[in-house]
């Protein structure tokens, strides 16, 4: 599973189902989760980064806080014929998530249903206009809702 892929499945293990949320990251199920995703455990580990990458995406902290998980990375640089090529060292899981954050950033965001849902979608339209998680649920729950506040105004 490419990284971005393996991040957007990190930040929405903690769905809200039926008004309850709930943490996939958390209880039995939680090793399981993480060996089916290859993910290192242990959970609260994976938690912690998910949920310092959620924050920041919610932009309730600055992207800074995410740099206590980068402090093993490098660049090592390897010289040829062909010039120098950068290779990245030290990027194991919790700092694969972080720089996987960094190259969606700007299409990565919550869903606008928030008083339902707690997921995050990466947006690959060029418009890069998408608001829901899924337009089949939070997409026609927000516009039913719209409606019906529209007929009581
Ligand atoms: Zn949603």
């Amino acid at each position: 599973m490419p990284d971005e892929a393996l991040l957007l499945e990190l930040l929405n293990s903690a769905p809200m189902v039926d008004g309850v949320p709930i943490d996939e990251l958390r209880g039995s199920g939680a090793g399981d989760w993480l060996r089916e995703h290859g993910i290192p455990g242990p959970p609260a580990a994976a938690r912690e980064v998910r949920d310092a990458v959620a924050a920041v995406v919610r932009g309730q902290v600055p992207a800074r806080s995410l740099q206590k998980f980068l402090v093993d990375v490098r660049q090592v640089p390897a010289i040829s014929v062909d010039g120098v090529a950068w290779r990245v060292e030290g990027a194991r899981f919790p700092a694969r998530a972080v720089l996987a954050w960094a190259e969606v950033q700007a299409r990565l965001r919550p869903c606008e249903n928030h008083e339902e849902c707690t997921l995050f979608l990466i947006d690959r339209s060029k418009a890069n206009a998408r608001r829901w998680c899924s337009m089949s649920t939070c997409g026609n729950r927000l516009k039913a809702r719209r409606h019906q506040g529209r007929l009581h105004d």
